[in-house]
C-alpha cells in the first residue's frame, strides 16, 4: 500500500522515517534539521559515529526521542543540470533505503521529497523516480507493506498524487 501524507514526518506512525541528509551526517536543514530537532541530541552523536555517508547510500541509526524504531538517512544527489547521474543517484536512494528495510523487516516506512529541497532537484522529476522505485520495489516484493511520501505542501503532494496515478495506468 502507497500513501501520500501531508505534514511533518517526525510524526508519522510507522516502522522507519527516511531522512534526506547530507554526506557528512551532521543535521542541517529542512528535513534533516527537524528531524534532529525532534529526535535530541543522541541522533548526532550516533550519526558522527557513523561518520558520514556518500551520495545515494543509506546509513541507520536509532531514533532516540521519534517514536519510531529506527531513520534511516540517504543523500540524495545535489541538481547540477541533470547530466551528472543524478537521476540514477536519486534512484539509488529509494532503492537502497527500501532493500535495507528488507533485510531489517521493515514493514512501514516513510520518505520525505528527498532533494527537492535545498538539492534544488525539479519535483516533477524527483517525483516520477520515487514513485517508479517503490513501484517496481512492490512488484517484487510485498514488504514494507505500508509505504508514505510524506510532503510538508499541498503541491508537492499532488504531484505525488498525480505520478501515482499515471504509473497505475501505463
Ligand atoms: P534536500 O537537501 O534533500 O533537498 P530538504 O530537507 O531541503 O532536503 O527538502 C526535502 C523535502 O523535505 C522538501 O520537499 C521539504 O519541503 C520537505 N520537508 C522539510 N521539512 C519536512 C518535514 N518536517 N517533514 C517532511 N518533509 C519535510
Amino acid at each position: 500500500m502507497i500513501e501520500v501524507h501531508l505534514g511533518d514526518i517526525t510524526r508519522l506512525q510507522v516502522d522507519v522515517i527516511v531522512n534526506a541528509a547530507n554526506q557528512h551526517l551532521q543535521g542541517g536543514g529542512g528535513v534533516d534539521g527537524a528531524i534532529h530537532r525532534a529526535a535530541g541530541p543522541g541522533l548526532l552523536e550516533a550519526c558522527r559515529k557513523i561518520g558520514g555517508c556518500p551520495v545515494g547510500e543509506v546509513r541507520a541509526t536509532p531514533a532516540f526521542s521519534i517514536p519510531v524504531k529506527r531513520i534511516y538517512h540517504t543523500v540524495g544527489p545535489v541538481w547540477r543540470g541533470g547530466n551528472l547521474g543524478e537521476p540514477e543517484l536519486l534512484a539509488s536512494c529509494y532503492r537502497q533505503c527500501l532493500a535495507l528495510a528488507r533485510r531489517e523487516n521493515v514493514h512501514s516506512i516513510a520518505f520525505p521529497a528527498i532533494s527537492c529541497g535545498v538539492y534544488d532537484y525539479p519535483p516533477e522529476q524527483a517525483v516520477e523516480i520515487a514513485v517508479e522505485q517503490v513501484q517496481q520495489h512492490l512488484d517484487r516484493d510485498c514488504e514494507p507493506q505500508r509505504i508514505v511520501f510524506c510532503c510538508f505542501d499541498e503541491a508537492m503532494a499532488e504531484l505525488y498524487r498525480q505520478q501515482l496515478e499515471a504509473y497505475v495506468r501505463r
